[in-house]
């Protein structure tokens, strides 16, 4: 028997993305329809939603919705079904999903979001005739506060649903003044430890996570991780309570998006038995970076400019990377003094060291195409999507020995490289002595073609599209399905 599954996000391609966590949302329904889940997605009417609605057919409507009025509204998410949050005193507005156009929180994102919550939490226990619901699937702190309202104030006759909350990035947990609660429609014995409250305020992701039958995250290693301080930005206690409740599954990548074989924005289609067409895109990389043309190792870099993703140790090393014959392109945007940093190391290396500063999907195709090395320094990294492409391209990862980078790249160690099995490098700690180990090891194998060409095509051959993902997916909630 088929299962419906009611996915709660606040972002979802192809209608609205800031970041990972909308390539999850929008990838999820189609990577599981065949293993018989129905998933229907419920997002916010942003602006940008609302337009991609084609035929509106109003499932539901609210006098007050959390002080609103609004509407249940149903669409498609590409093939698959859609639930919309019409509600345009919340998301009819300029500016970001999330912040004002002065980049600042909006001031209620709290009511925002727990209005999200509150909706799916009605549709799951039955609100909308015909739409029934085995199981409910948060993502983020955005949609947490769902698994809290189902816990707390179903509605009435419901039975328990169970439930999944996925975290995407701990870094971001939703968390709210003490005076938020009483606006929130729950009862007081919400107001616990093991419910919304958390260190005295409204705890939006925490309160999910407690009410969640199992808690994942997007790989195995972060799953473990996050139960240590370091990585557990204060919920490592609660993340190690759930045991073998907290589980990690891997995103997977759009092969329709990202195929060297058939990708429009790439000069030279490749496969992993034509490696020597990249050498074309190579060539092509170095002029539009103004790069000197050369045979040594062209690394590239692709990243947000925060501390998370390293950019501060990553200029710390670009003297090495030039200094042992390497050339980097990189291309990213953020923080105003990693910028000034990666510049004024590209101006003391010109035709070794360019940056680019913005953001831009084709040119990050061509430089997956034509690198030959990609840098993943991250400080933590819950899956990570740049070293995926990089591996289905044949650009050589060289990652940090964390979350999804440690689960997704093999080490070419000497075992490795024995059993024909290694796609790339690891280095252990983010610093500046394990970053240049790691790039003076990538340099030196570079220079051994054939065991180089056997990193590309191991990595070219590992699927990390979204068919494991699915599969693993549905696996889950079966298993919680069936317990319930
Ligand atoms: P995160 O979501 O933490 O930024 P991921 O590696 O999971 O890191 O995903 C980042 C995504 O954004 C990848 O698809 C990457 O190619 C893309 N990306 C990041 N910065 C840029 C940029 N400046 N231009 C184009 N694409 C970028």
């Amino acid at each position: 028997m088929g299962l419906a599954v009611l996915s709660v996000a606040s972002e979802a391609v192809p209608l609205v993305k800031t970041g990972g966590l909308a390539d999850v949302a929008g990838a999820l329904p189609g990577a599981l329809a065949p293993h018989g889940v129905e998933m229907t997605t419920l997002l916010p009417g942003y602006p940008a939603v609302m337009a991609g609605i084609k035929r509106a057919k109003v499932l539901h409507t609210y006098d007050s919705l959390l002080g609103q009025p609004a509407r249940l509204i149903a669409g498609k998410l590409g093939a698959q079904p859609l639930i919309v949050l019409d509600a345009p005193g919340f998301f009819d507005r300029q500016g970001g999903l999330y912040t004002d156009p002065q980049a600042r929180d909006w001031a209620d994102n709290w009511r925002r979001f727990a209005a999200l919550g509150r909706a799916a939490a009605d549709l799951a226990g039955g609100l909308v005739k015909g739409r029934r619901f085995d199981l409910v699937h948060a993502h983020d702190w955005q949609a947490a506060m769902a698994l809290a309202y189902l816990r707390f104030a179903p509605v009435k006759r419901s039975k328990p649903v169970p439930s999944v909350m996925t975290i995407h990035n701990m870094a971001f947990q939703g968390y709210y003044p003490k005076e938020t609660f009483r606006e929130l429609g729950l009862p007081r014995s919400a107001w616990s430890m093991t419910g919304v409250e958390y260190h005295g305020g409204v705890g939006m992701l925490k309160a999910g996570m407690e009410a969640a039958s199992v808690i994942t995250t997007v790989s195995p290693t972060y799953a473990d991780e996050i139960r240590n301080p370091e990585f557990g930005m204060g919920l490592e206690g609660l993340v190690a309570s759930r045991g073998d409740r907290v589980r990690g599954i891997v995103n997977g990548i759009d092969s329709a998006d990202w195929n060297p074989a058939s990708d429009p924005h790439i000069a030279s289609p490749f496969t992993e038995r034509t490696l020597a067409r990249r050498t074309a895109n190579k060539r092509a990389l170095e002029a539009e970076f103004g790069l000197e043309p050369g045979d040594g190792p062209l690394f590239i870099v692709v990243s947000r400019l925060t501390w998370q993703k390293g950019m501060d140790v990553l200029v710390e090393v670009l003297d090495h990377l030039a200094g042992i014959g390497g050339r980097l392109a990189l291309l990213g945007s953020g923080d105003a003094a990693l910028v000034a940093g990666l510049q004024e190391g590209a101006a003391r290396h010109p035709g070794k060291i360019a940056v680019r500063i913005g953001y831009d999907e084709a040119l990050s195709h061509r430089m997956q195409a034509g690198g030959d090395a990609i840098l993943v320094p991250s400080r933590f990294e819950p899956c990570g999507l740049t070293q995926l492409y990089a591996l289905a391209y044949g650009c050589v990862p060289v990652v940090a020995r964390t979350g999804g980078l440690a689960d997704t790249v093999i080490d070419a160690n000497l075992a490795a490289r024995a059993a024909g099995v290694a796609t790339g490098f690891q280095f252990n700690g983010v610093n500046y002595h394990a970053l240049a180990a790691a790039i003076t090891r990538a340099n030196a194998l570079y220079y051994q073609p054939g065991e180089w060409k056997t990193l590309q095509r191991n990595g070219m051959k590992a699927d990390f599209s979204w068919t494991n993902s699915g599969a693993a997916y549905a696996q889950l909630y079966r298993e919680l399905v069936g317990k319930a």
